[in-house]
């Protein structure tokens, strides 16, 4: 089979490049490991902006604030308008707009290994121009191109589904810091409809030994008493900031896979969206000229939208790990290493 762009994953990153280029008009196709578009197990936090990229599916809230809580119980609000979605039919929706201009989609199709413009699947060899790997953390594609990743900046991420909980507020999101429940990082509790949130959090198993399953239970426990766990999900979270190359020849490389989550808050979507419209563009460059060279350019491009961004995040992360000593450490700190305070800006 030959295509000219074929994208290995179909999580947001790869569906949105499969979403621009087929509005573009360009053949491409997406490989899905899984049987089902949406499995990611993710809070769905998105800025609103998203909106202007296509239609979003599964809203599940709208939030106005950011609630972030303090060691010693301090409530701190800022203002930050986002939606919690649904990540299943987040994901289905740029489905069915991407191939509603043609894009192709494979699902129960795996990636096992790509030479010479030819992707080896459990299938089918697969001929491209183009290959993109959007295929998340773990990404096969990634590893070919780079191995030099801090391992130590791999959280362990960990989601809970609960429901009857007792007055909770569908207009915020909230962040709770305490080393007792979440060392190195943040409860959040995301409201998903009435008396319903998505309680989670994410550790870096090589830098804090804990269990993170026993951690969330405590904090469920402690501050949720008689709520109903309905689902309980894993998932890996890279922190290390933008790998050292994201593009190389005609392989480039978008989303979790190119590890452009921001170290600090795990926030992965927008950042996702916005590279895959960024690399559709210069895939269209590149196809229209038939000049592969033009691919380079994404790797300048993307590092300056986001990346200053993300190296800043970095060196907060690292220091970060070092305040939750204790929550004493942590209650004077926390304006330094958390999103939602000025000083953290600066
Ligand atoms: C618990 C949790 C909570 C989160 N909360 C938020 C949040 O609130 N807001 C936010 O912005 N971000 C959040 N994130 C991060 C966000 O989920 C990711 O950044 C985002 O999903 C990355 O999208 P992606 O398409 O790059 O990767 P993924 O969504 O991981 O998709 C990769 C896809 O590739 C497929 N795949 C992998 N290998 C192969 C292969 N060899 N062949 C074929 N297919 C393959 C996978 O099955 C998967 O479908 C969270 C993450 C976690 C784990």
């Amino acid at each position: 089979m030959r295509v000219d762009v074929t994208i290995v994953g179909g999580g947001v990153a790869g569906l949105s490049l499969a979403y621009f280029l087929s509005k573009k008009g360009i053949d491409c196709l997406v490989i899905e490991k899984n049987y089902e578009i949406g499995l990611k197990p993710c809070a769905g936090y998105i800025p609103r902006f998203l909106f202007k990229y296509f239609k979003i599916h599964g809203i599940q809230t709208s939030v106005d604030y950011m609630i972030t809580i303090s060691p010693s119980g301090k409530e701190y609000v800022r203002k930050v308008r986002g939606f919690i979605v649904d990540r299943r039919s987040f994901d289905r929706g740029i489905a069915i707009q991407a191939s509603s201009y043609g894009a192709k989609l494979s699902l129960g199709e795996k990636a096992l290994d790509f030479s010479d413009n030819i992707l080896i699947t459990n299938k089918r060899r697969i001929s491209y121009k183009i290959l993109v790997g959007c295929d998340g953390v773990n990404s096969i594609v990634a590893r070919k191109l780079d191995n030099d990743i801090d391992k130590k900046l791999i959280a362990y991420a960990v989601q809970y589904e609960v429901y009857n909980l007792k007055d909770i507020d569908q207009n915020s999101t909230y962040n709770y810091f305490n080393v007792n429940y979440a060392p190195g990082s943040y409860v959040w509790v995301y409201p998903i409809g009435e008396n319903a949130a998505k309680i989670g959090l994410g550790i870096l198993p090589r830098v804090f030994k804990v269990n993170p399953f026993r951690l969330i239970e405590k904090f469920i426990n402690e501050n949720y008493k008689d709520s109903s766990i309905i689902s309980v999900q894993k998932a890996l979270i890279p922190l290390y900031a933008f790998r050292n190359k994201i593009v190389n020849k005609n392989v480039l490389l978008i989303g979790d896979s190119a590890s452009s989550t921001d170290p600090i808050s795990g926030a992965g979507i927008s950042s996702a969206v916005m590279l895959a419209k960024v690399a559709s563009e210069i895939i269209q460059k590149a196809l229209e000229n038939e000049d592969l060279e033009i691919l380079q350019k994404y790797e300048t491009i993307a590092r300056k939208l986001i990346g200053r961004r993300l190296e800043h995040s970095l060196k907060k992360r690292y220091i970060a790990n070092e305040f939750y000593k204790s929550n004493e450490h942590l209650e004077k700190n926390l304006k330094h290493i958390w999103i939602a305070f000025d000083e953290y800006w600066r």
